[in-house]
């Protein structure tokens, strides 16, 4: 149930597998609509969806459309500009449109003899003893509303999932949801006059404002979609810019050097809606060994870390996996799911935490020099000690074999660690001196000893 990024690869996974599969979608087919709206939404996708799509054959098509960004742009309010790597060897994650890649996702179903598409069709309510599904066919006017059995049913339909919400009536079924006080817009950074970027495409920009930030990521036709990440309420909220003269003093405000980038900013900023930002956790994703929840109805976290789709892809690599290990027989099958939510639970938990803890990070720590200085120790840290230090941020982004929750273990020992070394270390030249190299070493020997 759910036609989006995780249903449709999910789809292509099972099929497959050899399983006839029927996707239900409440959206009209984007094939054929277009893009939501006309606008153009990217996403930033890593190794763990980079690994997912591999497994159904797709890495060499996404590629074609993907445009690599290997480090941040810190934008100051002066218009300086600073730089920062995200791996250690010019790794980059990738800005994909999200459209484009879910509409090369269903174009790839629709070629699957096994799986069949059926838009304009929502699911309002399951029957989760029967495993019987109402839904509504928006195609008719009034919606005609029928009843659909099903042998297994995986809710795909995202954080406001209605098979989630069956599931939310059952009892011991714990449930949060959690909203930021922030939420989000989407404006653009046109291209130049001959098509061409107006900022470095190889990077994701950043206007970190401490309680604020935007965010720019580069689409294959020169422009950019910037993300606001803004408060609600307050002195520089969306509740205090009613008018275009306001949206358009705050921005030569606070982000001058964006704003002659920006031919259509108050149009954007009024035009486009206000997203809210929010972290749902469930447990358990499954019902009656036939109901599983996968992706963002299983698990929607904050937007911060880019890993939201990224889990997705790596649940519907896992369960796929788990379907190899424990076999397809229909006997089979409570095992597969009951296995599948123990073992990602803790991951989804996990990436939760990771996203709220970066925002903080993106729209503040990176404009600090001592944050900045650290991550460059930590470079350095990891070529001297390469089994010994990766940088979390490259565990989560780069290494799709390490859990998320694992990461998550390893970045808060590392804190611990640097708020014993970081206060020797003024500039990166103290990170030689013997009293530096004395305490790493000794680090070094308080790890082993845990271990061993
Ligand atoms: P969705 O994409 O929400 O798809 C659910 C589908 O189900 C939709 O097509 C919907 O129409 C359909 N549906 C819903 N209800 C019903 C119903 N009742 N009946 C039938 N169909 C239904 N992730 C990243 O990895 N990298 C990023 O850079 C990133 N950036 C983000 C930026 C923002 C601002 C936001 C909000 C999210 C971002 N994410 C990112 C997260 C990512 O968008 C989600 O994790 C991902 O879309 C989840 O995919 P999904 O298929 O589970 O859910």
């Amino acid at each position: 149930m759910g036609a989006g990024l995780v249903g449709s690869l999910l789809a292509l996974y099972l099929a497959r597998r050899g399983y006839s599969v029927d996707v239900y979608e409440r959206r009209p087919d984007i094939r054929r609509a277009g893009a939501v709206g006309g606008r153009s939404i990217n996403l930033a996708l890593s190794d763990r969806g980079w690994k997912a799509l591999a497994g159904v054959g797709l890495t060499d098509e996404v590629r074609r459309v993907a445009l690599p960004m290997t480090h941040r742009v810190m934008h100051a309010v002066d218009g300086t500009l600073t730089e920062q790597p995200y791996g250690l060897n010019g790794e980059a994650i990738y800005s994909v449109s999200r459209g484009g890649l879910n509409q090369t996702l269903l174009e790839l179903c629709a070629r699957e003899p096994r799986i069949r598409l059926h838009f304009e069709q929502q699911a309002t309510h399951v029957d989760l003893a029967t495993g019987t599904v109402a839904l509504h066919d928006l195609t008719q006017h009034p919606p005609r509303a029928y009843e659909l059995p099903t042998a297994r049913l995986i809710g795909t339909d995202g954080a406001y999932s209605a098979i989630r919400s069956a599931m939310l009536k059952t009892e011991r079924f714990d449930y949060s949801q959690d909203y930021e006080d922030y939420g989000y817009k989407e404006l653009t950074i046109a291209p130049g006059p001959d098509g061409a970027w107006q900022l470095a495409p190889d990077a994701l920009h950043i206007w970190p404002r401490g309680q604020y930030m935007m965010i720019a990521l580069p689409n294959l036709d020169g422009s950019f979609t910037c993300t606001l990440f803004f408060p609600y309420e307050g002195p520089d909220s969306f509740a205090a810019l009613t008018t275009p003269a306001a949206v358009q003093a705050f921005f030569e405000r606070v982000m001058p050097d964006a704003v002659p980038l920006m031919p259509e900013l108050t149009e954007d900023f009024f035009r486009n809606p206000t997203g809210s930002l929010v972290t749902m956790r469930c447990f358990p994703w499954s019902h009656g060994g036939h109901t599983l929840l996968i992706g963002d109805a299983a698990h929607a976290v904050v937007p911060f870390y880019g890993q939201g789709m990224n889990a997705g892809f790596e649940d519907c690599r896992i369960l796929n996996e788990l379907l190899d290990a424990l076999g397809d027989a229909d006997a089979a099958w409570p095992q597969v799911l009951h296995t599948f939510e123990r073992r990602r639970k803790p991951d989804a938990d996990a990436i939760a935490q990771l996203a709220l803890d970066n925002f903080v990070e993106m729209r503040d720590k990176v404009a600090d020099p001592r944050f900045l200085l650290r991550k460059k120790v930590e470079a350095r840290l990891a070529k001297d000690h390469p089994g010994w230090w990766l940088p979390l941020y490259s565990q989560v982004t780069f290494s799709p074999d390490t859990p998320y929750h694992e990461a998550l273990a390893n970045g808060r020992r590392q804190d611990q660690l640097m708020s014993r070394v970081l206060p020797l270390i003024q500039t990166e030249a103290d990170y030689d001196t013997p009293a530096v190299q004395e305490a790493i070493q000794a680090e070094i020997r308080l790890t082993a000893e845990s271990l061993s």
